[in-house]
């Protein structure tokens, strides 16, 4: 175990005065890579060190991965046995298993099940058919990114028609029915026994509110309150650590709100920027130096930030060696795109000895790491793809898990439409939805009606009635014997008893096998929850501790083997805190990034310090890439580099020799071929039509299905060699249709590159 001297000594003066003050609220507000998250960790090794028992801290992290590394480094600082015990995790996990413990007083059982986005998704797709209203003007998606909205502002359905202002605004007004629909989703969950991922604050906020006993417990519990990231932290979190902290005042936060990037999820920046109001005894330190970034990343991230009007003017500076400028990479296509990163990744790779898990590709949207997935395979370099569609959400593990679900919580009728006819059973969906109409007039759960189809007078005939009482009991006893079993047991015995097995064995197709073995890395998964419970020190570890672990994983999370040697590709929101020596921002281009989707300042500004967080990533080299004509819905766009990279200071970026070129030259720049590409690239090399075809956005349908393109290019494709009388001999590196007529982008090699109309070149293919 350290000294409290030796923890202190690695820390700057700056970092050590707020780990050491701990009589009252502070506050820390710091650029990226200050110290921050360290700050925190060595707090609570400080508290620890003087005397603080474990349970006592309650620490909120953004994602489970954060907390799991606090935790670890912790431990290496003060040991494994005082870290244990740490109230540590994210708003959801660590409110969720309040919940759980205090659920009876709000109307749900321990139990209850965790709806993802797709099940809420389905439960409101029902409830807009029910209603008969139109799903265009009532978009399931916007109604449930309003439901949140709500609720993470505390809004809950019976109060929302008190919030005149939400009612007044036109989005508003296009959809009047929403707070019926809005009451009716909220009473199906607690129907189901089922909370949304929202619900988690929102409850634990009401079971403050209501139950002062409660609050006091906590209170007196948590002696020190921390919270990481605090500018990205919404009403309802800000209100729950506000009512833990307001008796002994020692609450720690830190944040940056030159990152904040979630206010599209509710996160609020004034939790931050009024921190001092709300608790007026508040200490506020700064933290000045990175001790992350090269001095030239800390100065480009620098010059960017102060573009955005709407900040708290900061002082960042770095240490470390002045490093490489940014490099741009500016590529035709977004699979050159793919391409040209995946070289420099192999590149750095063999001449710098970086292992792989030293780089990081970040992108905007979780649709653009295709290409790059393509690339990096066919170089051999492994990868992990943080969000996206994970393992979770996989077919066959969704259809386990509900069964899971099912049994543990046999209200859950989403789990319950899930499995009641998978394997088959020769359970329809007409008999489905007899019994959700018969469970919605008798105010009853669907597994009600399935137990006694005769009482609720279902319209169906007697073997249908039959086959719901089979799954019914099958059901019923399985969760019988959920009281004895432990996860692990229960698990293998309901992938047994329930058909899916002989599912799976009927045929030997190749996804069949995959599936077969997604469903047995779900056995070992539960097998090692079990065991690392124990481990903790916990008993009787059943399968409602799985699943809630599991329905908590946020997209940042779900990739859990951390050790071996892989790049990681992810969200520049997923990033957030973390950081690698190389990192490659990739897709930087407008309508991408700043997204299309912006439409004032303030948001535009949001997508600025997302940048902001993605360059701040990066130790030692920070790439930047974009390519000038992108797939998009299938078809190709051209494409403008992102407005962003004219924010940075000049100086301290690589620019390639064509970029201002295409900077200048709006709307619509010249296609450049790379001439770092080689050759045998297949999908851009001469020759193929196809590939050309895909140039030429512009093409109608006729045209693209046959030769008339190919023609009206004078034949001359990309990667030709032509012959031109006054320039000689050259390369096509692009082509461009420009009012009817083509353009060439050609190389010739020492009289320069020139773009020709080819109406007039008199071009020779060689
Ligand atoms: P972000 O805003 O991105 O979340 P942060 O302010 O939380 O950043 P940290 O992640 O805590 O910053 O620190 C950035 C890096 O600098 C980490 O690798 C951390 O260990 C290191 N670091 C911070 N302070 C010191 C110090 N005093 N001595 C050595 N290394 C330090
Ligand atoms: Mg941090």
């Amino acid at each position: 175990m350290i000294s409290l001297e030796a923890l202190l000594d690695q820390l700057n003066e700056n970092q050590k005065e707020a780990v050491v003050y701990n009589d009252g609220p502070s506050l820390v507000i710091a650029g990226a890579g200050s110290g921050k998250t360290r700050v925190l960790t060595f707090k609570i090794a400080y508290l620890l060190l003087n005397g603080y028992h474990p349970s006592t801290i309650l620490a909120l992290t953004f994602t489970n991965k954060a907390a799991r590394e606090m935790k670890r480094r912790i431990a290496d600082l003060v040991g494994h046995e005082r870290a244990r015990w740490l109230w540590m995790g994210t708003f959801h996990s660590i409110f969720s298993r309040m919940l759980r413990a205090e659920a009876e007083r709000i109307g749900f059982t321990r139990d209850f099940t965790v709806y993802d986005a797709s099940d809420s998704r389905s439960v409101l797709k029902s409830i807009i058919k029910e209603m008969q209203l139109d799903d265009k003007v009532y978009k399931p998606g916007l109604i449930q990114s309003r439901i949140s909205y709500a609720k993470n502002n505390l809004i809950t359905a019976s109060s929302y028609e008190t919030y005149a202002d939400l009612l007044k605004s036109d989005a508003a007004q296009r959809i009047p029915q929403f707070s019926r629909i809005y009451a009716e989703y909220a009473y199906q969950c607690r129907k189901a026994n089922a909370m949304d991922f929202d619900d988690m604050l929102l409850y634990a906020n009401i079971l403050f509110r209501d139950f002062p006993e409660v609050l006091d417990d906590y209170r007196s519990r948590f002696q020190f309150i921390l919270v990481d990231e605090y500018q990205d932290t919404n009403l309802a979190q800000h209100i729950i650590v506000k009512r833990l902290a307001e008796i002994h005042q020692r609450i720690a936060v830190v944040g940056d709100d030159a990152q904040s990037i979630y206010s599209f999820r509710g996160a609020n920046i004034d939790n931050i920027l009024q921190f001092k109001s709300q608790f007026p005894n508040s200490k506020l330190f700064k933290l000045e130096q990175n001790y992350r970034s090269t001095q030239n990343i800390v100065a480009a991230a620098n010059s960017l930030i102060q573009k955005n009007k709407a900040q708290i003017q900061k002082n960042v500076f770095s240490e470390k060696n002045k490093g490489t400028r940014i490099q741009l990479i500016s590529a035709l296509t977004d699979t050159e795109e793919g391409y040209l990163v995946a070289k420099e990744v192999a590149d750095l790779y063999y001449q710098e000895h970086d292992p792989y898990s030293d780089f990081a590709i970040l992108y905007r949207t979780n649709a653009q790491s295709r290409n790059f997935e393509e690339a990096l395979r066919e170089r051999n370099i492994p990868y992990r793809i943080y969000g996206g569609l994970s393992f979770y959400q996989r077919k066959e593990i969704r259809d386990v898990l509900a069964y899971f679900r099912l049994i543990v919580n046999p209200s859950d009728s989403e789990a319950l439409k899930r499995c009641i006819n998978y394997p088959a059973r020769g359970i329809g969906e007409t008999t489905i939805n007899k019994v959700s109409d018969s469970a919605r007039q008798n105010q009853v759960s669907l597994w009600s009606v399935i137990g006694d189809p005769q009482f609720f007078q279902l319209p169906v005939n007697k073997p249908t009635a039959q086959k719901l009482l089979n799954f019914h009991d099958m059901i019923y006893s399985l969760s019988v014997e959920a009281q004895k079993l432990d996860a692990y047991e229960l698990a293998v015995k309901i992938i047994k008893t329930v058909g899916i097995n002989e599912d799976m064995l009927e045929d030997n197709a190749v996804e069949t096998l995959s599936r077969r073995e997604n469903i047995q890395e779900l056995l070992t998964g539960i097998h090692e929850f079990c065991e690392q419970k124990v481990n903790e020190g916990e008993t009787q570890i059943g399968l409602t501790d799985f699943l809630s672990e599991v329905s908590l994983l946020t997209d940042q999370d779900m990739d859990t083997a951390e050790s071996t040697d892989k790049l990681t590709m992810m969200t520049i929101h997923a990033a957030k805190g973390l950081e690698f020596r190389n990192v490659f921002i990739v897709g930087m281009e407008e309508d991408l990034f700043p997204s299309g989707y912006v439409s004032s300042d303030r948001e535009l500004e949001e997508e600025r310090r997302l940048f902001y967080v993605a360059l701040t990533r990066a130790e030692e080299r920070c790439y930047i890439s974009y390519a000038k004509s992108r797939f998009k819905n299938g078809q190709l766009n051209f494409t403008h580099p992102s407005r962003f990279l004219s924010d940075i200071d000049q100086a301290l970026i690589d620019l390639p020799a064509d970029f201002r070129q295409a900077h200048v030259e709006q709307p619509k720049p010249l296609e450049v071929y790379n001439k770092n590409m080689p050759p045998q690239r297949p999908s851009m090399s001469s020759g193929p039509v196809s590939s050309w075809k895909r140039l030429t956005p512009g093409a109608s349908k006729e045209e693209a299905s046959s030769d008339t393109v190919y023609q009206s290019g004078g034949g001359v494709t990309i990667g030709n060699k032509v012959y031109h009388e006054k320039f000689g001999t050259g390369v096509v590196l692009a082509l461009e249709q420009m009012d009817g007529n083509w353009k060439a982008n050609i190389d010739f090699g020492d009289n320069g590159t020139r773009a020709l109309l080819l109406k007039y070149a008199k071009l020779k293919i060689l």
